[in-house]
């Protein structure tokens, strides 16, 4: 029989391609509900349609992956649900620019000409990051791939907008919200970015009306709001101001005057002058104040954020000087007018916090509009207990409290944004029953809706409003917050409002993996759709992986140029190489540093393991024998415990989601274990390949060699389906083998325990080599005392192991041998090697081992005052304590080891002094 071939070096590029087709071909990753198997169901963070892979989703769908693939080799009935976001504003975003370079504009095209083109755009553009996720290697059921817009999901967006309606938690109203005046359109309050900047602080003078000599000093950020003013508020207890409350101030820059009110809620007494303007057309907590206080409230800004006066009573030469500018060429102008008139007390620099818009970076401005709110506190209640009580995990534990703070302190969800890529909303309104036609919107021809017409919410248009009017019904413009869809994600996908076999099997789904930055924008709100429409919450299991970053751990950006481009990493290295790297680096609530040097690392590896298996390939025979592991050679019962623990570990750890700890168990098993020491181990009992030894030895190496590829699968798909194909093996994939468990008759306690004095014996051997600085090709001898009759009898079982795997001639396994001076031991906890130090060159020698008892000392010092400074063992996470403490063992051993070779050294040095002829 010929035995399979492997190319000598491995080259991932066409290896990927291959498989990753095949593996479609085959439905390997498709689901059926009617299969057998426990479900285990995930739903993808679905990206934008505009998106382009990055190294956040690269770390997304790779530990997305690694569950799926590991549940699905277990046997669990698995479903990874993949799709993209329409995301409204960033799509209707890059649309709008493409008009722009031709010239032209959503307005000039109108509407519904405006969607064909995002339409036309989607089919043509949106596949990209789709297409980036498969070079991935992620497994999902693309034959079920949903978009947020597609017919299905938008009659469960029409069915929950209804459904929410006559539940009274949707309603339309005038409200203040975020606009961005570049988007055209609200944002709720988690889409505004804040930022600190230094702005300045401005403390204005307002005079009483009745008595101008008395003046109330007022403060604020934003000058050219004054206009918008309709009250000046102060404490009620205050004792400066108290008597002037219900008395008036002239309002500087108008001609109006305005009352003072006394409000405990929005002053604070101690901050500033302790008397604080309120403009409740322009600030959040004024407009609170100023339902408190029945104020009017007076627009001074448009939609695009220039300032417009006409309510503001400004005086001609204000109005003149300002009228049409935007905010930020406004704000200078009003500051010199104030300052001309002495009504500026002064200036100082003042830090900030500035809200901007996440789409584009646009200074958003508080603005007077109608707009529809879900009525968020019914829905957060029962968000808050299903977390509370676990039915929802948050992973790690430190985010739940996140979470909770926020829910308690939700405010309602403005939903309605004033764009036209998303879902319309399906509300109409009567212009018949109003009584005026609706007038025009001037900057897109939309309807303005009078806040006052009534809406009639229904799935699709009615045929004529409540009084039977047809032909006069006019749809909501406005569309919905993207958001709004993709809370529907986990069940919409499955196909509801229609009960599907998907639903019934895959809802709840198992496990959610996504970043903290979408916490509240996404998960969220999930868990609050799912328990109101599918009376369950969405998924059990909520993942939240850290971000990448660069490797000083600073942010990945253009600008900075430390952005790394998974494709081109992939191209480069591999993508094998590329998620492992990220699985290696997923320590919880710890950001990811990623460098390419690390992924170049982990190529290496691949490369380890190609090679490990074309050593096996060429020691094959086809021969299949059966010995049962107890009665298999030392390395082999020993290689086989190994592998069985390490089966443990990784199941144990990818359990708990610690992809670092499985990842780091399956290298060090296949690096150090299996290439390392087991393949040297055996390569004497290959040199016979007739002998019963090497049979058994030729079993091992393969079985041992095939289940660590079903163990590393997950982690990296490609180079296992390669090298898995060519090895023994049953079935066509290995994509659906079992995935490796712990067996029984491959535990050998007494093969790890002799491994280990072996080890300790052949570690202190490598360091007396090095001391000495022997080159590793020196062929040394050795006596070897073991510190009880047991260990001395597990050396001599092996002695002809160690000679072979230390290069040494002649072991010699007995008692110490004190007072001979030419040896140099080393003593461990149960192995004492000894070696000449005849042909070293001492001098030398003597003085590199103080140099590294030096430099180690002050790295053991170093860790010391770390580990005795309270705020440190406060503040690190446990991983970094455990790895100090450690490493802190690690050298303070290898220390002391020094310490035994430098006194031995000495005493030898000067013994030959004393006798130079010995
Ligand atoms: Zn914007
Ligand atoms: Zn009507």
């Amino acid at each position: 029989m010929s035995t399979p071939q492997l190319e000598k070096t491995y080259s991932p590029h066409d290896v990927e391609d291959r498989w990753y087709q095949r593996w479609i071909d085959a439905g390997l990753f498709h689901a059926d509900p009617a299969d057998p198997g426990q479900p285990y169901a995930m739903v993808i963070p679905p990206p934008n349609v505009t998106g382009s892979l990055h190294v956040g989703h690269a770390l997304n769908n790779t530990l997305q992956d690694i569950l799926i693939r590991w549940r699905r080799m277990q046997g669990r009935n698995v479903l990874w649900m993949p799709g993209t976001d329409h995301a409204g504003i960033a799509t209707q975003n890059v649309v709008e620019r493409q008009l722009q370079a031709e010239g032209t504009t959503r307005e000039t095209l109108g509407r519904d000409e405006f969607l064909t083109r995002v339409w036309r755009w989607k089919e043509k553009s949106g596949g990209t990051i789709i297409s980036q996720l498969k070079r991935l290697g992620a497994s999902c059921d693309w034959e079920r791939e949903r978009f947020t817009m597609d017919e299905g999901l938008s009659e469960a967006v029409r069915e929950v907008f209804v459904r929410l309606h006559q539940d009274g938690l949707l309603y339309r109203g005038e409200r203040l919200i975020n606009w961005c005046p570049r988007c055209l359109t609200a944002l709720s309050d988690i889409e505004v970015e804040h930022e600190e900047i230094t702005g300045k602080l401005y403390t204005i003078r307002y005079a009483l009306a009745d008595d101008p000599a008395q003046v109330l000093l007022v403060a604020t950020t934003r000058p050219e709001t004054l206009l918008g003013d309709t009250a000046v508020a102060v404490h009620p207890e205050d004792e400066r101001y108290r008597h002037l409350i219900g008395k008036r101030v002239r309002l500087p820059l108008t001609t109006r005057a305005i009352p003072i009110v006394g409000d405990s809620i929005l002053v604070d007494r101690e901050f500033g002058t302790g008397a604080v303007k309120i403009t409740p057309a322009h600030d959040f907590n004024d407009f609170e104040a100023g339902n408190r206080h029945a104020l009017t409230r007076i627009k001074i800004l448009d939609i695009h954020a220039n300032l417009r006066l006409a309510g503001s009573m400004a005086d001609p030469t204000v109005a003149q000087a300002v009228e049409g500018l935007p905010v930020a060429k406004a704000r200078p102008k009003i500051e010199q007018l104030l300052t001309d008139q002495g009504l500026l007390e002064k200036s100082e620099p003042h830090k900030m916090a500035l809200g901007k818009c996440y789409r584009c970076k646009t200074v958003v401005e508080p603005l007077l509009s109608d707009q529809w709110f879900v009525k968020i506190k019914p829905l957060a209640e029962p968000a808050i207990q299903a977390v509370e009580d676990g039915r929802v995990r948050i992973i790690p534990d430190a985010w739940k409290n996140n979470y909770l703070g926020w829910m308690r302190d939700i405010k309602d969800w403005c939903v309605s944004r004033q764009i036209w890529w998303g879902h319309q909303i399906p509300a109409w309104y009567c212009e018949t029953c109003y009584g005026t036609p609706f007038l025009r919107r001037s900057s897109d021809g939309a309807p303005l809706i009078p806040s006052d017409a009534v809406a009639i919410v229904a799935k699709t248009k009615p045929d004529a409003c409540p009084l039977g009017h047809r032909d006069a019904l006019v749809q909501e413009p406005d569309v919905l917050d993207t958001w709004f869809s993709s809370a529907l994600w986990p069940f919409s996908t499955l196909g509801w409002p229609k009960q599907t076999p998907e639903l019934k099997t895959f809802y709840p789904t198992s496990t959610l993996v996504t970043g903290l930055d979408i916490l509240f924008f996404w998960v969220a709100r999930m868990i609050m759709m799912g328990l109101k429409f599918m009376g369950d919450v969405p998924f059990r299991d909520v993942y939240i992986h850290a971000l990448v970053r660069d490797a000083e751990g600073q942010k990945m950006s253009k600008s900075k140029g430390n952005v790394i481009d998974p494709l081109h990493v992939m191209e480069q290295y591999g993508t094998d190489a590329l998620r492992f790297t990220l699985a290696a680096m997923a320590s919880p609530g710890r950001d990811v540093k990623l460098a390419e040097e690390r992924i170049e690392g982990y190529r290496n590896f691949t490369n380890k393991i190609w090679n490990a298996a074309r050593f096996l390939l060429m020691h094959l025979d086809g021969e299949r024998i059966e010995v049962a592991p107890a009665q298999r050679s030392f390395p082999d019962r020993w290689i086989l415990s190994r592998l069985n623990a390490t089966i443990r570990t990784v199941t144990h750890e990818l359990e708990q989601y610690r992809f670092d700890r499985a990842s780091s168990a399956v290298y060090q098993f296949i690096w150090h274990e299996y290439c390392d020491k087991y393949i040297e181990m055996v390569k004497p009992a290959l040199k016979n390949p007739n002998s019963e030894q090497a049979k058994s030895t030729r079993q091992t190496l393969a079985e041992t060699y095939e289940t660590m590829m079903r163990l590393l699968h997950p982690f990296m798909p490609f180079i296992t389906e390669e090298i898995w194909q060519t090895l023994p093996h049953e079935g066509d994939s290995i994509v659906r083998r079992p995935y490796p468990t712990a067996r029984q008759d491959w535990e050998s306690q007494a093969a790890e325990e002799e491994f280990a004095i072996l080890e300790e014996c052949r570690e202190l051997m490598n360091q007396e080599r090095a001391i000495l600085n022997y080159p590793a090709g020196k062929r040394l001898h050795f006596k070897v005392h073991g510190k009880t009759p047991e260990i001395r009898e597990v050396l001599n079982k092996h002695k002809k192991l160690i000679e072979h795997m230390e290069n040494v001639e002649n072991l010699m396994v007995g008692s110490p041998q004190p007072n001979i001076l030419e040896l140099l031991t080393l003593t461990g906890d149960s192995v004492e090697p000894a070696t000449s130090m005849q042909d070293a060159e001492l001098e030398k020698v003597n003085e590199n081992v103080t140099k590294q008892i030096e430099t180690r000392g002050k790295e053991v010092a170093r860790i010391r005052q770390k580990l005795d400074n309270p705020d440190f063992v406060a503040k690190a996470p446990s991983e970094v304590l455990t790895e100090q403490r450690e490493r802190l063992e690690r050298e303070s051993r290898a220390i002391r080891l020094l310490e035994q070779a430098r006194q031995q050294i000495g005493w030898y040095i000067s013994e030959r002094k004393r006798s130079p002829t010995s």
